[in-house]
């Protein structure tokens, strides 16, 4: 072989060893998103929260991109997982709270990847996400919301999902896993309750909703608990959760699939008047949520732009080369676009909860309970609108200044960019929902929800 033929041939491979460093990954092959309902996202080490709560996810994030900064659309269960299956605001997708159905016209992430071909399973462990009460089941092949009581324990929803996986391995997989043990009441099993044992008991606790005050998780059954008691018990329900996202990655190839782990909304622990508990409020710690996006060639990073739920579906089809369809008109952004290429979005996130006076009886404020909170967290200013039953309320918060949410801002501070951030929030309220359609819950259901707080 001449001189000359050698260069070519270096030449060649040159150009392909660079043309295949320039190609964009493959998409991933499969997709698995877990739902870690009731996590904020504080309280996960890969937050900076001191204690372990959830080693696994850490080590997930540390190859993945975390969002320092993610919102829920709802600080209840129902609402933010259409949401999050609709690409859509709550008062687009019409499913504005639990036991609302999502009504028919939304077009839903798990239809968009069976009409492409792919295995879509879910697995749900909480009363709110059953078909009958959320409609969710929409694009599902299997749909599996058989809960044992009001709930389903992680172990067994989460073989179940394997089981599945598995099983439907030949095609390309959605496999959505919804958990539900960090929901109250918190019942971790007695090896995790001691090792999330603190020293200390912290103040009796006095106003909580009923459905936390039912089973005692360590030591001898006591009626009234301290505050560090509930915080413990929390924290080990966490890693319970932590411990099923371990046995579902050991199965899962991260070189050929996109792994989303978030959470539906917080937990309000010992913040407030009302404790441990969530879906009245829309401080932070009920609807700041983790959200971790792990996928080939996607890389490591920490991305502290405002982001919220409402995004995940428009960042997912493109990431898994699935076209959108034309009738998805998802209201949220493509995050990889966002970040990597810098394309726009507003440096703001919306949130909703349920108006109930007791949660704000410290307050004075007598709410509308037919309408909903409605919050708008801005770069720095947060805006909480509370519908009252005379006349509506609202708070304008610092967080520069202020993170825990603990003094509004006297009438009149910063009054150009309140300004702004109350008509964003007016256009946002004021949009037409679509028709919805309550489940009405039997006498059984009724009972199951005001057991889990769903119902006063
Ligand atoms: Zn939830």
């Amino acid at each position: 072989v001449g001189r000359r033929a050698v260069l070519h041939l270096l030449f060649l491979a040159a150009a392909l060893s660079n043309a295949t460093a320039c190609a964009p990954p493959a998409p991933p092959r499969d997709l698995v998103l877990v739902s870690l309902d009731t996590v904020r996202a504080d309280h996960l080490d890969a937050y900076g929260y001191a204690r372990p709560t959830a080693p696994r996810l850490a080590e997930l994030a540390r190859g993945a991109w975390l969002f320092r900064n993610a919102y829920a659309q709802d600080a209840n269960t129902g609402p933010s997982h259409a949401t999050l299956f609709t690409g859509l605001y709550p008062p687009q997708h019409g499913a504005v709270d639990n036991n609302v159905r999502l009504p028919a016209g939304p077009t839903t992430l798990a239809e968009v990847l069976r009409t492409d071909g792919w295995a879509t399973g879910a697995f749900v462990s909480g009363w709110p996400l059953r078909a009958m009460a959320s409609a969710l089941d929409r694009g599902f092949e299997v749909y599996d919301d058989e809960l044992d009581d009001k709930r389903r324990r992680g172990p067994q929803t989460t073989e179940r999902a394997l089981a599945w996986w598995r099983a439907s391995a030949p095609r390309r997989r959605f496999l959505f896993l919804h958990l539900y043990d960090a929901h109250g009441p918190y019942e971790p099993g007695a090896r995790l309750a001691r090792q999330f044992k603190s020293e200390r008991r912290g103040p009796i606790v006095e106003r909580l909703p009923s459905y936390q005050r039912t089973r005692y998780p360590f030591g001898k059954r006591r009626e009234r608990r301290g505050e560090q008691e509930y915080v413990d018990a929390y924290d080990a329900s966490i890693r319970e959760l932590d411990e099923r996202l371990a046995e579902l990655l050991a199965e899962v190839d991260l070189r050929r699939a996109a792994v989303v782990v978030l959470a539906d909304h917080g937990e309000s622990l010992t913040e407030r008047f009302w404790k441990f508990d969530h879906g009245g409020q829309a401080f932070e710690e009920e609807i700041r949520v983790p959200l971790v996006l792990a996928a080939p060639g996607l890389g490591a990073r920490i991305v502290d732009d405002i982001v919220e739920l409402v995004d995940v579906l428009p960042t997912l089809l493109p990431l898994l080369g699935v076209p959108t369809p034309p009738a998805l008109q998802p209201a949220g952004h493509d995050l990889v676009a966002v970040v990597r290429r810098g394309a726009a979005r507003p440096r703001h996130a919306f949130s909703s909860a349920r108006a109930l006076s007791p949660r704000h009886a410290d307050r004075g404020y007598r709410l509308d309970r037919e309408r909903r909170i409605h919050a708008l967290r801005g770069e720095r200013l947060k805006l909480i609108v509370y519908p009252g039953a005379s006349e509506d309320y609202q708070e304008l918060y610092d967080l520069a200044e202020d993170a825990g949410e603990r003094r509004p801002l006297p009438a009149g501070a910063h009054p150009a960019e309140a300004a702004r951030l109350a008509r964003i929030l007016q256009r946002y309220a004021a949009t037409p929902a679509l028709p919805a359609e309550r489940h009405e819950p039997s006498a059984e259901d009724a009972a199951n929800l005001r057991a889990l707080g769903y119902l006063d």
